[in-house]
């Protein structure tokens, strides 16, 4: 395991005082370590919904296991079409579910259901629609079908023996589908990771407390337990914890003992008087950065070790806003490593953007934006008003972050900007 001089080491010009973005998520890949093979747990297909799996799914069976029907229609020999109608004899019906027991023989073919097997010497379906149908004899136009068409191939979907989902996928409803495809009746996955979050602060109340002058209630902490908890892992809640180093110190041997990541809230910023840095300072090997971006410049990262085990810290700033963009663009990818899924960059959405904003080279903003399609079919990208990192409003207002780029300056109207959507993340 590297300590944080050593990682730091590695990384082309690393200046704790002005990282980048992106330097922050090069420098979390090689800090965060991932769950070993030995830590995994077999769970049932309705258990398995967003947990990653352990190993490769291997198919058992081929999926579809015949070469069937994709339409009600008419099987035949396709090699028989030509320009000119034809006409054949059919010789039975052939339903899902049982094959059908007879040989189809040259100048006929067979009523088949979607779904039902193709009996041996027959490659393609002619639709029920396109037929003419005069007792026995079924006339197929010519044009309508081509040799092979509405046939379904053995093993198109999976084929027995390959792969059909890969060791650190994250599993949605579709792979569940895959795997109960393959009569597997459970999957391994890697056990849920721990992690435990609390706020610091002497200004910060909890529900309950009555308010008092100069103090705010706690939001961090609901905020981070619904962003935890979108990702699967095992949230582990540890209030509000007062400015005061025997209570800190508690909280933070208490939490490393238990979780595989410690998150918190508060105290990280360059001003701070308090007791927080320096408890993580004595406890952990942990660096203290200033990060080139808005919201979210100052946070804290690194390892606390605790009965004989390893977590890792983010100590995220205070403010709530700066709380939710850090957590998205670091923490979210970083425990993604951690829980053994392969890490998922956001998919940025281009937009138009609806309006001028200021921007200076240097830093990489997240804006709080909503994306909506104009009459005209384009999509354009609008600020959400005050865009101040203790202005949590705007987060639930808006539908996205618009992230402007580290290098990028003012952007006008109408210029591209790129969305990171919260649709399934936040
Ligand atoms: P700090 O990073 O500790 O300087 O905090 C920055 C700002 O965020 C201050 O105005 C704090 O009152 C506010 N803040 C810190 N923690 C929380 C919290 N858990 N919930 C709501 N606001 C907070
Ligand atoms: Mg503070």
């Amino acid at each position: 395991m590297k300590t944080i001089e050593q990682i730091a080491a590695e990384l082309q010009g690393y200046d704790p005082q002005a990282l980048t973005a992106q330097q922050v998520n090069e420098f979390l890949a090689r800090l965060v370590e991932p769950l070993r093979e030995t830590e995994t747990e077999t769970v049932g297909i309705f258990d398995a919904l967003g947990r990653v799996l352990a190993e490769d799914v291997i198919s058992p069976i081929s999926v579809p296991p015949h070469d069937n029907s994709a339409m009600d229609g008419f099987a035949f020999a396709g090699a028989a079409l030509g320009n000119a109608p034809l006409s054949l004899r059919n010789v039975g019906t052939a339903f899902a579910g049982k094959a059908w027991a007879g040989t189809v023989r040259p100048g006929e073919c067979l009523k088949i259901m979607t779904g039902a097997i193709m009996p041996t010497g027959l490659d393609t379906v002619v639709p029920v629609e396109f037929v003419k149908i005069d007792g026995d004899t079924v006339t197929i136009p010519p044009g309508v079908v081509k040799p092979g068409d509405n046939r379904r191939l053995l093993g198109e979907d999976l084929m027995a023996g390959n792969a059909a989902l890969r060791c650190g996928q994250t599993l949605g409803p579709a792979a569940l589908g895959l795997v109960a495809s393959l009569g597997l009746p459970s999957v391994r996955v890697f056990r849920r990771a721990k992690v435990a979050y609390f706020s610091t602060g002497d200004e910060i109340l909890s529900l309950g407390e009555a308010p008092r002058e100069g103090a705010v209630y706690d939001s961090n902490r609901y905020t981070v337990f619904g962003l935890l908890t979108r990702m699967g892992v095992e949230v582990i809640d540890m209030g509000v914890i007062p400015d005061e180093p025997a209570q800190l110190e508690a909280a933070f041997r208490s939490a490393a003992a238990r979780a595989d990541a410690i998150i918190t809230s508060g105290g990280v910023s360059m001003g701070e008087a308090d007791h927080t840095k320096a408890m993580m300072r004595q406890l952990g090997d942990v660096a203290f950065w200033r990060i080139a971006m808005r919201p979210g410049r100052p946070m804290a990262v690194g390892r606390i070790q605790e009965a004989g085990k390893s977590s890792v810290l983010f100590g995220l700033p205070g403010n709530p806003v700066a709380v939710m963009v850090t957590f998205l663009a670091f923490v979210r990818p970083a425990l993604q490593r951690l829980m053994g899924a392969e890490v998922q960059a956001p998919v940025l959405l281009q937009a138009k953007s609806g309006e001028a904003m200021r921007k200076k080279p240097g830093r990489t903003e997240y804006q709080r934006g909503t994306v909506v399609r104009e009459a005209d079919g384009s999509l354009v990208a609008r600020t959400t008003g005050n865009q101040g990192s203790g202005v949590l409003s705007s987060m639930v207002q808006a539908n996205g972050l618009i992230v402007l780029r580290h290098d990028q300056g003012n952007v006008a109207v109408g210029d591209t900007v790129e969305v990171m959507l919260f649709d399934g993340v936040i």
